[in-house]
């Protein structure tokens, strides 16, 4: 399997982007070799420059939850981009898509779209502060909510320490209102919260942790925290910028029963392209501009073309028996990593929210950040060369959450579930 053109190409683009990429995890730092560039994309199915197929499990991060390049979208497109591709003034696909969003997220009674999930947990958060006029916010070990500033902050030693930059660039007159916490730890959570609610404006929380590969909430984790939250006034986001539409239709608040107070959206809404968005109450809403005093706007938000994939998408989504089948294809997936891992002697743990995955390699449970960190990363590289060696694309990173999408066949299953028990075997010494 031939890979020069890819890499003929990173020498190039390392010249010209910082680290050859337009975002960091795409450049295989974290498991060594340098990236596949890729030329198309169709199904469960993305090809290299140099003419390699691989059955893809990264889905551009998640939101090709159809597949790629699906014959509704893609029609749906061409025939949008026929009457222009943005003209800054309101269009009738920005109501289609906000009633979409809001039937299936019944705790948001307004939404406004935006460009990116970082923008989305930006705003949503400087909605928060605006509306309870308080300035801290907590959020918790391991989640990733965009790359605002005062969002890139996870390190908290002890239980609640005034926050540290995970980056250069980040004042820390910023992230010293970043108030950390472990994930799971609703006993850490109600200290902190008991203590200092008074200056604390609202919690964000991944409600299944994706982004530092697939943590689930503990029973009454999330219970834990609506119910402190409701007690104090503080408010309470859900980033289901991962999770909306991908853990079942009405994401992770509808799986797990628990109704947040503002909902971050991304991803899977956008269809592959750019789309994020924000909502909640509706007295939590009425505080954006122009309605409210607090400041939020785009030159390209809400776009016809973004508009339009996402919109397809969710028709494509809501149509009967799409989840049943992406829950049917997850199931065999599952039961074949853990049948081949078992077989060929390898100790992994293995996690799954619907259709979002991970297999650590590791013999701790993991709960949270620091037990995600036992996972053995040197394991994992080497796994994942073999797969993609075997024409299987996962995430580059053993802190990435896998994705199936509608288009993954039974076959596609097989053949991954062969590659793996066939890679796992030569991991074992
Ligand atoms: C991907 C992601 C974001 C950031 O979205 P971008 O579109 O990359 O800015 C925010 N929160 C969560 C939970 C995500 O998974």
């Amino acid at each position: 399997m031939g890979l020069k053109k890819s890499k003929a190409l990173y020498e190039k683009a390392v010249g010209l982007m910082p680290g050859g990429v337009n975002s960091p995890v795409r450049a295989f730092k974290a498991v060594g070799g340098s990236p596949l560039f890729i030329k198309k994309a169709k199904g469960s199915r993305i090809y290299d420059v140099d003419g390699n197929e691989y059955i893809d499990y990264v889905l551009s991060w998640g939101p090709m939850i159809v597949g790629h390049s699906h014959p509704a979208v893609v029609k749906a497109l061409r025939s949008a981009i026929e009457n222009g591709t943005s003209f800054g003034a309101p269009t009738p696909l920005e109501i289609e898509l906000a009633e979409m969003v809001l039937k299936a997220y019944p705790s948001m009674g307004k939404v406004r779209m935006v460009n990116s999930g970082t923008e989305a947990a930006m705003s949503a958060i400087r909605a928060a502060r605006g509306f309870t006029g308080r300035d801290k916010i907590i959020k918790f070990e391991g989640c990733y909510h965009g790359h605002a500033d005062g969002l890139l902050v996870k390190a908290g030693s002890g239980a609640a320490t005034f926050g540290i930059p995970d980056s250069p660039g980040v004042p820390k007159a910023y992230a010293k209102n970043t108030l950390t916490l472990p994930y799971n730890d609703a006993e850490a959570f109600k200290g902190l919260v008991d203590r200092e609610w008074k200056s604390i404006a609202c919690v964000i929380v991944e409600p299944v942790v994706g982004n530092i590969g697939c943590v689930l909430p503990k029973p009454g984790f999330l219970e834990a925290l609506r119910k402190e939250t409701k007690k104090h006034g503080l408010i309470l986001i859900f980033d289901e910028v991962m999770t909306g539409f991908r853990v079942s239709y009405g994401g992770a608040q509808a799986f797990y029963g628990i109704k947040p107070d503002m909902t971050c959206l991304g991803k899977v809404i956008g269809g592959g392209l750019p789309v994020g968005a924000y909502g909640g109450r509706k007295e939590i809403m009425s505080c954006i501009s122009p309605e409210g005093p607090v400041y939020q706007a785009g030159t390209l938000s809400g776009n016809p073309l973004a508009m339009t994939a996402g919109i397809e998408t969710l028709k494509i989504l809501s149509k009967k028996g799409a989840y049943e089948k992406l829950e049917k294809t997850m199931q065999r997936l599952e039961e074949g990593l853990k049948d081949a891992a078992k077989r060929a002697g390898v100790k992994t743990k293995f996690y799954r929210a619907g259709t979002m995955f991970c297999t650590y390699f590791t013999e701790t449970d993991v709960v949270d950040y620091r037990t995600a960190k036992t996972a053995d990363t040197g394991k994992f590289s080497r796994f994942f060369h073999g797969m993609l060696q075997n024409g299987i694309n996962i995430a580059p990173s053993q802190f990435e959450a896998g994705f199936i999408s509608l288009a993954h066949t039974p076959g596609d299953i097989g053949k991954t579930v062969n590659a793996a028990f066939k890679v796992l075997s030569g991991l074992k010494e």
